[in-house]
């Protein structure tokens, strides 16, 4: 109804009530219509909401409990929120329990007011109220977690995680901690690979409240966060907890570990398989030590063996090919140096690897039982890093040296007779300032016979 000026009524003094009355409600309706659209951010806000809305009389709170069952949940939580801030006094409990003896309450917003009352009476927490009659969607997201298989729960996460606005992750996070939610700590460990500052500090703080062994590995890998303060708030709660046994730290058992490691071609395949349970649970990767890093990793259920012996056929029968058993350690340190380089080299790590990384032991060191290969290869000539892929030709590798293709292609000079020489086939050693010098296949037996001498 528009506004009309108060003289125009042919009853002016019921009219003047009325009216008064209209735009009063009117007025109000608009403060609330804004407060409920737009919660307030920190909790004196909302207190001083609260004692703004007592001040504003009982038209005010009547008209704020028919958004108690307005059916849109931000709102009805805002509404509980603000009941709940009321000051906490008898005249204004007096005015709430006025309102629950209304014959047209519905049936909800009855509800809600009757619990808000009780929970203003005995101190309960303003949670426990919205928890009861409001169905948070990550609540809802939490619970379906508790039924997934651990490897669907972070497809799942990875799936949704881009489409969230940063509020709304630290909101899921915190609602996922809050409820020591144990079904979502495949969401944590990925969270401390992937989370920005402020994400991994609130990790590292709550995470200690969660009891499960696999707490210590989440709080490791956190204290390798880039933010500082995150590293050592993870420090100071790794300290804090209890030790683990090595029987806790990585869950189930090794079936078998084991590796062709092609440092000749810099190449590595890596089989793990873990029994959890009744269940196998295991990994396959392809590493390119030169370049690439971690180039492709495959997570597989049950028992696989065919992947192995695949992989066999395809490269492990030259004699230059090691194929040996793995330690964890060692398995989980090829493996992960490879996602450094795979990093620091700009390509992109394979989604698999989130599904089964926890197969794999964190922290790791460098392992004695196995020859370590070098992680990122740099041309020997040029300087230039190693580029390695499907369309590229392989460089030059001998030694601990590495001649990206297209040095290789160039003829250099023979530092005894001067001639230009291949280099496939001819032989180089490396001077004094770590140039590499080239002797023509002619000089060759002279120049080791003065170098005996
Ligand atoms: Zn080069
Ligand atoms: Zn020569």
């Amino acid at each position: 109804m528009p506004d009309r000026p108060l003289d125009s009524s042919p009853y002016p003094i019921v009219d003047d009530f009325l009216i008064r009355r209209h735009q009063e409600r009117a007025k109000i309706d608009q403060v609330l219509d804004k407060w409920l659209k737009n919660p307030p951010k920190t909790n004196r806000t909302v207190r001083r909401l609260g004692e703004k809305l007592n001040a504003m009389g009982p038209m005010a709170i009547d008209i704020l409990l028919q958004h108690l069952d307005s059916g849109v949940e931000a709102h009805t939580s805002m509404a509980i929120t603000l009941l709940m801030n009321l000051p906490p006094n008898e005249d204004t409990d007096q005015v709430l329990r006025q309102h629950l003896e209304r014959s047209d309450l519905s049936d909800d917003a009855r509800n809600i007011l009757g619990s808000v009352l009780d929970a203003r009476l005995y101190g309960e927490d303003l949670d426990d109220i919205q928890n009861r009659f409001i169905t948070d969607p990550v609540q809802t997201l939490g619970s379906l977690f508790n039924s997934y298989e651990r490897e669907f729960v972070v497809a799942n996460w990875r799936e949704i995680r881009p489409l969230m606005k940063p509020e709304m992750l630290s909101h899921a996070i915190g609602v996922f901690l809050k409820n020591r939610l144990l079904a979502a700590i495949p969401i944590f460990r990925y969270e401390a690979w992937h989370a920005d500052a402020s994400l991994a500090r609130l990790l590292a703080r709550d995470l200690p409240a969660l009891e499960d062994p696999e707490i210590h590995t989440i709080l490791s890998i956190l204290t390798a966060h880039p933010d500082l303060e995150a590293r050592n708030d993870a420090m100071q709660a790794l300290q804090n907890l209890p030790p683990l046994s090595p029987s806790e730290a990585l869950p189930g058992s090794t079936v078998r570990s084991r590796g062709l490691l092609d440092y000749a071609n810099g190449m590595i395949a890596i089989e793990h398989v873990r029994r959890i349970g009744d269940d196998f649970r295991g990994l396959m990767a392809m590493i390119d030590v030169l370049d690439q890093g971690l180039r492709e990793i495959i997570f597989f259920e049950g028992e696989q063996k065919t992947l192995w012996e695949d992989s066999l056929e395809d490269h492990g029968d030259q004699p230059w090919i090691l194929k040996t058993d793995l330690d964890d350690n060692a398995a989980a340190y090829l493996v992960r140096q490879a996602v450094h380089l795979t990093e620091e080299r700009g390509y992109a790590i394979p989604d698999d690897y989130w599904d089964c990384e926890h197969l794999l032991p964190y922290p790791y060191t460098k392992p004695d039982s196995i020859e370590v290969p070098r992680f990122g290869w740099d041309c020997a000539m040029c300087r230039k890093p190693i580029k390695t892929g499907p369309r590229r030709k392989m460089p030059y590798l001998i030694q601990n040296i590495a001649i990206c293709p297209r040095c290789a292609r160039r003829k250099q000079k023979c530092v005894v007779c001067g001639q230009r020489v291949a280099i496939l086939g001819a032989m180089f050693f490396t001077d004094d300032s770590q140039n590499l010098q080239f002797i023509c296949g002619e000089c060759e037996p002279a120049w080791l016979r003065d170098e005996d001498e």
